[in-house]
C-alpha cells in the first residue's frame, strides 16, 4: 500500500488492547485520530479508552474485516500477534510494523541471527531443538540461560542452569519446546534504545535509558542513564539504528542492550512496538513513544524527542496491592501524588495479580539527582526496594 500522509480525523487501528495499546490510543486521540482496538478480552486496558473495540481473537476473519472496515492504518502493540494475521490485514491496508519485522522479534533465534547479519554482537548461544543439540552444547556455554525461542516474556519461560544436568532437566521442564541456551554474562548495566523508524528511512532516537531488573521484570528505568558512557551510546545507537533499516523496519523498536564490565555491547532482544523502558517518554520529553508510533504509522514527519527533564520511572506490578497479606488494598496514591514531579499512570487494570503490570510511576526533576531522591521517596512509601 501507498504511504501518503493519513490526516487526523481518520481511524486507526491496533492489534492488542494492553497497556501499550492504552497509550497508543491516547497519543493518538490527542492528535485528533480516531481509534480502534482489537483484542478479545471486554476489559482490556486500550479496548476500554478506543472509540472501537473488536472483540476478536487474532485470527478471526470477521474480527480482522471489521478492523480493516474501520482503520485507515494498523500498527500492533503484542509482539504475539500472529504473522499471518498482520500479513492478512496488509492485503487491505497500511500495517507498520509489517507482518516480516514482527515474526523476526517473535524468535530468540531469528533475533540473533538478525543481529549478526547486521554486525551486532550478542552473547554466545546455542540454538537447542533436539537432544542432540542438548548433548553437544560447549561447556563454554555454561552457567547459561535457557530461553524458550518463542512467546517468553517479564522472564517466563526461562530457567537459569549451571550444569549439563541442569540444562536438560530445564529443557524437560520447558517440555521440549525450541530454546536458545544462553551464556550468562557479567553485566555492569543494561540500556535499551528506542528508535522510531519511517516508510522513507527516516530514523530517530530517544536518549538512552538505564534499566534495572528484578526476577527478570524491568523495576527502575533512569534517564539520563547514570552509568553511560558516549562510546557505549553511540555504539548502541549505532546498532540500533542498524537492526532497524535491516529489515526496512517503519514504527517504534526498541533494542535491549547488555553492557559488560570490559565495556562492551551486546544485543540482548528487540521489541516491535513501544517498550516498557520507554515509558518516561510520556513524561519527560516533549515528544513520546507512542507519539512516534502514530506519526510513523500515519506517514507524518519523525521529529527527534528531546529529554526536558530527568526521570525515574517505577514499575508498579500488582505485588504493592498485596502488601498488607492476601487482602488487595491499594498503595498510598495520595501520599505518592504529593511527591513534587509523580506522574502516576495506572492501566485500568480490574484485577490486581503479582506480577501483573498495572502502572508506572515517573519521577521527573530538573537534575538526576534530584529525580532519583524523589524515587527513592516512592520507594520507601510503596514498600519498593531502593535502587
Ligand atoms: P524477557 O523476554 O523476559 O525480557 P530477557 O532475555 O530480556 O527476557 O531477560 C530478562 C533479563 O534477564 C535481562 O534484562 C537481564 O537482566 C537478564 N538476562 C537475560 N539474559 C542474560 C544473560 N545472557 N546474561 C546475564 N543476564 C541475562
Ligand atoms: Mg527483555
Amino acid at each position: 500500500m501507498s504511504r501518503s500522509f493519513i490526516e487526523p480525523g481518520a481511524t486507526l487501528g491496533v492489534m492488542g488492547g494492553g497497556q501499550l495499546g492504552r497509550m497508543f490510543v491516547h497519543a493518538a486521540q490527542q492528535m485528533g485520530y480516531f481509534t480502534a482496538v482489537l483484542d478479545a478480552d471486554p476489559a482490556s486496558p486500550a479496548g476500554l479508552v478506543a472509540h472501537h473495540h473488536v472483540r476478536s481473537g487474532y485470527l478471526d476473519e470477521p474480527g480482522l474485516a471489521r478492523l480493516v472496515e474501520l482503520s485507515a492504518a494498523i500498527t500492533t502493540e503484542f509482539e504475539n500477534v500472529p504473522a499471518a494475521a498482520l500479513q492478512s490485514l496488509a492485503a487491505h491496508r497500511p500495517v507498520a510494523p509489517d507482518a516480516a519485522a514482527v515474526a523476526i522479534c517473535q524468535d530468540r533465534a531469528a533475533e540473533k541471527a538478525h543481529f549478526a547479519a547486521h554486525g551486532v554482537p550478542c552473547a554466545p548461544h546455542a540454538v537447542i531443538e533436539t537432544s542432540q543439540q542438548v548433548a553437544a552444547v560447549s561447556d563454554d556455554l555454561l552457567p547459561g540461560i535457557l530461553k524458550t525461542s518463542r512467546l517468553g516474556y517479564d522472564a517466563k519461560g526461562q530457567h537459569r542452569v549451571n550444569t549439563r544436568a541442569e540444562l536438560a532437566a530445564a529443557w524437560q521442564a520447558l517440555q521440549q519446546a525450541p530454546c536458545v541456551l544462553e551464556k550468562r554474562l557479567p553485566l555492569a548495566y543494561e540500556v535499551s534504545v528506542i528508535v522510531a523508524r519511517s516508510a522513507g528511512g527516516q530514523v530517530v532516537h530517544f536518549p538512552l535509558q538505564q534499566n534495572l531488573h528484578r526476577d527478570g521484570i524491568l523495576a527502575v528505568t533512569q534517564v539520563p542513564s547514570p552509568d553511560l558512557t558516549p562510546d557505549v551510546q553511540q555504539r548502541a545507537v549505532e546498532a540500533a539504528e542498524r537492526i532497524a533499516a535491516g529489515i526496512g523496519y517503519v514504527g517504534v523498536l526498541c533494542v535491549e542492550f547488555f553492557v559488560l564490565a570490559d565495556g562492551s555491547v551486546v544485543a540482548n532482544e528487540m521489541a516491535p512496538r513501544p517498550h516498557n523502558s520507554g515509558h518516561y517518554s510520556l513524561d519527560a520529553c516533549d515528544v513520546s513513544q507512542f507519539d512516534l508510533q502514530v506519526r510513523a504509522m500515519t506517514g507524518a514527519p519523525l521529529v527527534a524527542p528531546r529529554l526536558h527533564s530527568a526521570a525515574v520511572m517505577l514499575n508498579l506490578l500488582g505485588d504493592l496491592w498485596f502488601r498488607k497479606g492476601d487482602q488487595e488494598a491499594a498503595p498510598p496514591w495520595r501520599d505518592v501524588l504529593a511527591l513534587p514531579g509523580a506522574h502516576l499512570h495506572l492501566y485500568g487494570k480490574l484485577t490486581a495479580r503479582r506480577g501483573r503490570k498495572m502502572g508506572h510511576l515517573t519521577l521527573t526533576a530538573a537534575t538526576p539527582a534530584e529525580a532519583r531522591e524523589t524515587a527513592l521517596r516512592a520507594c520507601a512509601l510503596l514498600g519498593l526496594a531502593p535502587f
